[in-house]
């Protein structure tokens, strides 16, 4: 037997233990590519942060610009941070300024704006495309049908780095509808790189609940807050 951790009730010990469940699954499957933890640390406090950020934790994941721009100045400058949520148009310079990837870009406006912006500021973030694959209203994202033409003007940017799409299964979901939100957008992401002639090669899908579904059907960034924070 392995050695397992004394109490399974610290943040540490959880963190190991999604860190070890990440890790098998990316081991079967065919391709090479990686799976990066995100830890999401929206409504979770500093020092909970500091608390994952020692453990070695330094990708997080934020939904709100206001919460982020409070935190990231507060805690170690070599962390990653990638903003989750929804984006307004008047929180892109503060987006642009704390996060090294914006998950949730869902529009041609807002593409437009965080390219602009990016280049005032002198950034070059990275973005992905939320993709709403299911159609649930209560979902934000575009529509499947509009991906090449977002992400073809996303090609032309010179600011931003388009690297891929993201998506979010609904919560209710059985494992079978899981797996089909997440074949879905890998399915998509393969005829968006095959009409574009581009590389789209991340994949942020997977939250605490669903994230080894994710993983299984092609995640490379999975987003995980409860499952590592709340006891
Ligand atoms: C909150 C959130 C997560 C993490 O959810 P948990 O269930 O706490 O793991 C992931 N992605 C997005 C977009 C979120 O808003």
């Amino acid at each position: 037997m392995g050695k397992m951790p004394v109490s399974d009730n610290t943040i540490e010990s959880r963190l190991a233990l999604v860190q070890r469940k990440i890790d098998a699954l990316r081991r079967t499957r065919e391709e090479g590519k990686g799976v990066r933890l995100i830890v999401v640390s929206k409504n979770r406090p500093v020092d909970l942060i500091q608390q994952v950020y020692r453990a070695g934790v330094r990708q997080l994941g934020e939904n709100r610009i206001q919460e982020l721009s409070e935190k990231a100045p507060r805690l170690e400058s070599d962390i990653e941070w990638h903003f989750i949520g929804h984006l307004q148009r008047n929180k892109v310079r503060d987006a642009v300024r704390w996060a090294t990837w914006i998950h949730s870009v869902d529009s041609l406006r807002l593409l437009r704006l965080i390219e602009r912006i990016a280049g005032e500021e002198n950034r070059t973030p990275g973005i992905l495309l939320q993709v709403n694959i299911t159609g649930e209203s209560s979902k934000s994202g575009i529509a499947p049908a509009e991906c090449v033409k977002l992400a073809a003007a996303a090609g032309k940017c010179r600011n931003l780095q388009c690297l891929g799409l993201m998506t979010m299964a609904p919560f209710e979901a059985d494992e079978s509808r899981q797996r089909e939100v997440f074949a879905g957008l890998r399915k998509l992401r393969d005829q968006v790189e095959h009409s574009l002639k581009i590389d789209l090669p991340e994949l942020s899908m997977g939250m605490s609940n669903d994230y080894q579904m994710a993983i299984r059907e092609g995640a490379t960034m999975v987003r995980i807050g409860s499952a590592i924070f709340k006891a």
